[in-house]
């Protein structure tokens, strides 16, 4: 399948002619395109540093632009605007002001990880996908998207009591992103999911939701990892230049 690198010129760099004769060949229309021409200017020479900064984005640097990873996208093969390929090339040079324009879209990224199967130089350009919708929430480009919002319920439980909850986890979610629980989707799946679990695992399953109870001796790994996550904040936003406590 090519690679859909026409999309890359927005229509509002189009111009043609209704009615265009030059030495009397009629060129009007599709004949006349032209491409008008623009000038980049406020380049951010650290911008490939920042995403290298975000996990998932550490080995952009490796890239070589063979586009195999757009070529492969699941997202891609239904919008052609989705260019994994194209956002790398904007990030290693540093083109900031033109990524943005793409902001509202780079967060799609399904997670199928079939770019980092097809890519020669171990890119793993679906994490550097991450890293950037990363960046750009960090950076104020975009609101928190409700991906990042369960990465951090997911991440509290764990930290705080060592082990994982699920019907915790998804009410905080729902609460968190202002969605009802009671939605029929959600209702018939729970449904599904206890439908074939015996009384006993259902019963222990209720308890630990409503008590949450702690992975025993947990306190010393939790300390660790606390004091992990808040250096590699503390990194992140170093990079960024920004406000440790921001
Ligand atoms: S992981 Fe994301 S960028 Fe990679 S192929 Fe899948 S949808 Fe495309
Ligand atoms: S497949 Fe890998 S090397 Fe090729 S363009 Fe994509 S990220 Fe770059």
């Amino acid at each position: 399948m090519p690679i859909h690198e026409k999309s890359l010129i927005r229509p509002e760099n189009l111009s043609t002619h209704d009615n265009l004769v030059i030495d009397g060949v009629d060129v009007s229309g599709d004949f006349s395109t032209f491409i008008r021409s623009r000038v980049v200017t406020d380049y951010n020479e650290d911008l490939q540093d920042e995403i290298a900064a975000m996990p998932g984005g550490e080995y952009i640097h490796r890239c070589w632009q063979c586009g195999s990873c757009t070529n492969s996208c699941t997202v891609n093969a239904e919008n052609p605007d989705f260019n994994p390929r194209y956002w790398i090339y904007l990030i290693r040079m540093g083109m900031e002001s033109e990524l943005l324009r793409d902001k509202d879209i780079i967060w799609q990224c399904v997670s199928c990880n079939k770019c980092t199967s097809a890519c020669p130089r171990d890119v793993v350009p679906e994490g550097v996908m991450k890293a950037t919708a990363h960046w750009l929430e960090m950076k104020g480009h975009t609101p928190k998207s409700n991906s990042l919002i369960f990465d951090e319920i997911f991440t509290d439980q764990v930290v705080e009591y060592g082990r994982i909850e699920d019907g915790r986890v998804l009410m905080e979610f729902m609460k968190k992103t202002d969605q009802p629980l009671l939605q029929d989707w959600l209702v018939d799946l729970v449904k599904k999911l206890v439908s074939g679990l015996p009384l006993k695992a259902l019963s222990k399953m209720g308890w630990s939701t409503l008590f949450h109870p702690k992975t025993s001796d947990w306190s010393k790994a939790r300390d660790a990892l606390r004091e992990h996550i808040a250096e590699e904040k503390a990194k992140q936003h170093a990079a960024l230049g920004m406000d440790p406590a921001e």
